[in-house]
This record gives C-alpha cells, sequence and structure tokens, in this order.
C-alpha cells in the first residue's frame, strides 16, 4: 500500500525525534544507574535558605542538564524551560534563572564534594581508572575564572592595573583545581577526572590554597594519588614536605634560576654527557641526576630530570619543516627505582593535561568561566558543579558508548545532541506541535 505523503512525514518525524531524544536520556539513566545520581548524590546536598520551597536537588539538577547542552547561562536555560524534558527530571517546571542563582549562591558546598568523591569510588570500584605508569597520579594548578573593573564581590581578588586612564583595581576570582590522570583503559582514553576545587581567598598565595584544598583532600580519600604533578610555581619547600608528610611524593617543573638546586644542576649539565632518549616523536637528549641536596628545606634529597627535546614543525608560511627544541627540567621526590628517566619524563609533560583537557574544555566548551551569579558561593558551587558534569560526561562517552558509536566524533558533537533534543522539545511547544 503507498502510503500518503502526510503519514510518510509523521513516521520520519517520529523517528528522528525519538533519536535525538535517545542521548540525554541514555546519559541520565547510564548516571542514575552507576552512580545513583539523583538519590545518592544530588538529593544529599542542601543549600541555607531558611524555608526551601524548592528543593535544593530540583536547582542542581537544572545547572548539572545546562552544562551537558553547554548552554552558557542561565538566561539560555530559560529559553528551553518548555521542554517536556523538566517535568520528567524534575518533576515539575523548570525555576527562573533568578531562583538558581540564589540556591547555588547558598549552596552547600560539602555535599558538591561528597558527590564528587562518589563518583570517584564508584569508578574506581569498576576498574574505570586504571594505574597511570603504574602509580595513581594527579595534577593541580590555579586558574583564573574571570576579572573586571566594576563587578564585585566579597571573594574577590583585587590587584591594581596600569591602563591609559591610570591606574585601576582590578577585580578577579582565581581557584586551584584537583585533576585525576588514570592511565588509559585498553582500546578508550584516560578517564580524567575533576576531583575538587577551591577558591583562593584575598590576600593569600596560590600554595596556601592549594595546600587547604590538599588537605581536604588527603583526609576524605587518603589514596587517590601517590604522585601529585604541578607547574614551576609550586616548587616551594612547605609544598614538597607537606605531601612528603603525608606520604605523596611530588614532580615539578623547575625553573626559579635564583634557587640553589637550580644553579647547581646547571653546572652538572655542563660536566656530564646526557643520554638519548625519545618522548614520542621527539629525539631527546636526557639527564637524571639523584641525591641532591642542595636545597636544604626540603626534607629529602631530590631528583632533577632534564629533557632537551628536538622535533620537526611544518612552518605554516614556507609549508618547510622547521627544527625546534624544548628544555624542560623538573624536580622530584621519586627515586629513579621507583620512576624510571623515561617514566620522569613522561610524567613531566603530563603536568600540562590539566590545561588541555581540564581548563581549556571546561571554558570553551563547558563555559566554566561564565558568571552564572557574580558571588563567592555560587562561583564555588557552579564550578563543583560543572566537574560532576564533567565527570559523568566522560565516563559515560568512555565506559559505555560502543566504539564503532563514539570513535571519529568530537565530544562537543554529543553536547550539541543534548542541546538539540531540549531545542527541539522548547521549539514544538512554541510553535504548538505535539511533544
Ligand atoms: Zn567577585
Amino acid at each position: 500500500m503507498k502510503r500518503s505523503p502526510n503519514s510518510n512525514g509523521n513516521d520520519s518525524k517520529k523517528a528522528s525525534s525519538s533519536k535525538t531524544r535517545a542521548f540525554l536520556r541514555r546519559l541520565i539513566g547510564y548516571s542514575e544507574k552507576i552512580f545513583g545520581l539523583s538519590d545518592e548524590i544530588l538529593a544529599k546536598i542542601s543549600d541555607r535558605r531558611p524555608a526551601p520551597r524548592i528543593p535544593t536537588a530540583v536547582s542542581l539538577k537544572a545547572s548539572v542538564a545546562m552544562f551537558w547542552a553547554r548552554l552558557g547561562s542561565l538566561n539560555a536555560l530559560e529559553t528551553v524551560s518548555s521542554a517536556r524534558f523538566w517535568q520528567e527530571w524534575i518533576g515539575r517546571t523548570l525555576c527562573s534563572a533568578d531562583t538558581l542563582g540564589r540556591v547555588h549562591a547558598q549552596l552547600n558546598c560539602d555535599g558538591m564534594r561528597s558527590g564528587l568523591h562518589h563518583i570517584y569510588e564508584r569508578l574506581k570500584r569498576n576498574k574505570g581508572l586504571p594505574l597511570n605508569l603504574g602509580r595513581d597520579v594527579a595534577v593541580l594548578d590555579g586558574h583564573e575564572s574571570h576579572a573586571s573593573y566594576r563587578r564585585h564581590c566579597r571573594g574577590c581578588l583585587r590587584r591594581i592595573i596600569t591602563t591609559e586612564r591610570g591606574e585601576r583595581v582590578q577585580f578577579y576570582h582565581r581557584n586551584v583545581t584537583l585533576m585525576l590522570l588514570p592511565g588509559p583503559l585498553p582500546d578508550r582514553a584516560p578517564l580524567r577526572l575533576l576531583l575538587d576545587e577551591e577558591p583562593q581567598r584575598p590576600g593569600e598565595d596560590e600554595v596556601a590554597t592549594a595546600l587547604r584544598l590538599l588537605t581536604r583532600v588527603l583526609a576524605a580519600y587518603p589514596r587517590v594519588f601517590d604522585l601529585l604533578l604541578a607547574d614551576g610555581l609550586y616548587a616551594k619547600a612547605p609544598f614538597f614536605n607537606f605531601l612528603l608528610h603525608h606520604g605523596k611524593h611530588v614532580l615539578v617543573v623547575l625553573k626559579d634560576e635564583r634557587r640553589n638546586l637550580y644553579q647547581d644542576v646547571q653546572g652538572l649539565f655542563q660536566l656530564v654527557p646526557p643520554q638519548p632518549g625519545r618522548y614520542r616523536q621527539r629525539e631527546c637528549r636526557w639527564w637524571d641526576f639523584a641525591d641532591l641536596v642542595s636545597w636544604p628545606q626540603v626534607k629529602v634529597p631530590l631528583r632533577v630530570v632534564r629533557s632537551l627535546e628536538t622535533y620537526s614543525v611544518r612552518s605554516q608560511l614556507t609549508k618547510e619543516l622547521v627544527q625546534q627544541t624544548s628544555d624542560w627540567i623538573w624536580v622530584t621526590t621519586l627515586p629513579s627505582a621507583q620512576l624510571c628517566t623515561e617514566r620522569a619524563v613522561a610524567m613531566g609533560h603530563q603536568r600540562w593535561d590539566i590545561e588541555n583537557h581540564g581548563f581549556n574544555e571546561l571554558v570553551n566548551e563547558w563555559h566554566a568561566d561564565h558568571v552564572y551569579k557574580h558571588d563567592a558561593g555560587a562561583i564555588e558551587a557552579f564550578l563543583l558543579v560543572v566537574s560532576l558534569a564533567y565527570n559523568i560526561f566522560h565516563a559515560f562517552i568512555a565506559l559505555n558508548l560502543k566504539p564503532q558509536i563514539r570513535l571519529g566524533k568530537p565530544q562537543i558533537f554529543w553536547a550539541r545532541l543534548i542541546a538539540a533534543e531540549l531545542y527541539a522539545e522548547a521549539g514544538r511547544i512554541l510553535f504548538g506541535l505535539p511533544p
């Protein structure tokens, strides 16, 4: 029987609608089954409103979905408030942008952090977080989320900037983030997790912020990492000694030319011939010196590894191969018996993972630097929510999607599917079409 054009059109609409709807519902199904997202995580988080009419979890479900769809603002979220998804997901209509901002400003962030810990525990138990070159590795770094000359709050840091109009006070927020760097799973990319973040407070330096974060994390899950990677800023004796006291190792960039240790190894580089090595496609010359005692403020002798790397890049202008070199020096508490030179160099380079897979992705794709509400509590809360959304999203892509579906698609593809689902539903309501 020949179908009428009308019925054919309806069928195809129904089919494409169910296909585009599938992804967000599947992500939520996974979140509930593996992590108990609603009951085990979100329902246990509270806020400080005296007599809340709307449960905290309702607001959190809205912001988690906003991040998954990469909508970029609470106002953009409001534009898809008519999607029938919200009734299914939060059991009521979506609350206003104002309410969402207010709830997040008063959120008890400890509950969000327990939720991040819960995700880590489940993934660890499910063997989703294997060792990285034989170790449990984490990386830590600071990140400035935004700056403004006009808007400020009680949590703002301030600095003087010299401008064409003279000296001006600039307000900004900065946080320290801790990311877990597990090894890759068979045929899959590593599943990197955002474990925690801590706002830098007015008047303190970044290392003090990092120590507050690490004190909290190591009290809650003392075995989460045994090696911590960090930038040269963290080559500070109190940082090293804190980690040694907790039975942890540290590997950081050594770039402070004023430090005796730096000056001593510069002398050794002149005297001792390097060993040849290879990092990815790069020809390297490696130096590896152990038992160095020229930084007596650190409680153990230290090891310095240098990698002088040569590689070719094609010039965009001339299209010819141009040889480049990069020179890396790291200082670590780990002896070579526990981490050979080759692995130490690989670990040194992994310090960039928090930039490439953490901050860059969070800012450019997840809109994590957007000021959803300019309030110290809200900024901290939204960063923790985006961390939760990031971890669940990446676990779903890496562990649940079949390779033939997953391969060849950038992760933004999946985010756009989620947004498409919400916009399509809101659009159908707008034009009076059946849902
Ligand atoms: Zn502020």
